[in-house]
């Protein structure tokens, strides 16, 4: 049996490590070898594999995008597969190549969404056998949760409102699209498409508004919003997609979820 180290590693030092108090490190286990096998090894027993497009936010050919089954505590954590059964060192040469694309296009798509600062990308492997990145959003202005432990931090918020939650995912979800393939997320509300309803029904909330904009939570990416597309497609195209999604949010979302303005507010 390993001896287990007495003191605590410099980490539970660091600002962004989520708990206090009296700690102390578990006792390391034996390996296991062989290791048994990951969920859904066999493709006949795999989730994702038996899993139909309208379980996802985003499909295309080879590539799909699931969301949780829940509002998350970050304002996005996203999920990108592989749709053939495959594991990250089993990618043929093209495959390999669009999962940097991707990856790439996910990392925009997340980070256009007002108030993410960064957008961390995990692969253990660990878990199922076939591919899945975790894309986890780091709401802007929160320091404390920048690096190693953004995932607990993601049990440990408040979860995000639920309509915004989905304005969200179907704003990435048309995002993706404009580079083919199909959203299958779409917004909350019939109101989407007529914002010129808006300033009649949402004009007692914009304290509300106010309130959520001054968090911190949806200031921080503005910039980022423009000009992520721009770089990717050249002017035009894209940015009005952002653009047409973003107006009707501050007002469908603020006038329904005053509470939420509260518990993303700063502590
Ligand atoms: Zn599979």
């Amino acid at each position: 049996m390993p001896d287990t180290p007495r003191s605590l590693p410099d980490f539970t030092n660091w600002p962004s490590f989520p708990f206090e108090g009296d700690l102390r490190v578990k006792p390391i286990e034996a390996p296991v070898l062989p290791e048994p096998p990951r969920a859904g090894e066999d493709p006949n027993e795999c989730v994702a594999c038996a899993a139909s497009d309208d379980a996802y936010i985003y499909v295309n050919e080879r590539w799909r995008v699931r969301a949780m089954d829940r509002p998350t505590g970050l304002p996005m954590v996203l999920i990108l597969e592989s749709r053939s059964h495959l594991d990250l060192g089993d990618l043929p040469n093209m495959l390999a190549a669009e999962l940097g694309v991707m990856t790439v296009r996910l990392e925009r798509a997340i980070r256009s969404l007002d108030g993410v600062a960064q957008v961390h990308v995990n692969r253990s492997g660990d878990g199922s056998a076939h591919l899945h990145l975790w894309f986890l959003a780091r709401p802007a202005g929160r320091l404390q949760l920048r690096g190693t432990f953004l995932s607990l931090w993601d049990d440990i918020l408040p979860p995000i409102g639920a309509e915004q939650w989905h304005e969200n995912l179907a704003l990435i979800a048309a995002w993706l699209a404009e580079f083919g393939g199909t959203p299958l997320a779409q917004p909350p509300r019939i109101e989407w498409k007529a914002p010129s309803r808006f300033p009649t029904e949402a004009s007692p909330e914009p304290s509300s508004a106010a309130a959520e904009s001054g968090s911190g939570e949806r200031s921080g990416s503005e910039a980022d919003s423009t000009a992520a597309p721009a770089g990717v497609h050249g002017p035009g195209g894209v940015a009005a997609v952002p653009a047409q999604a973003t107006a009707p949010r501050v007002e469908t979302v603020d006038s329904t979820r005053p509470q939420q303005a509260t518990s993303s507010s700063p502590a």
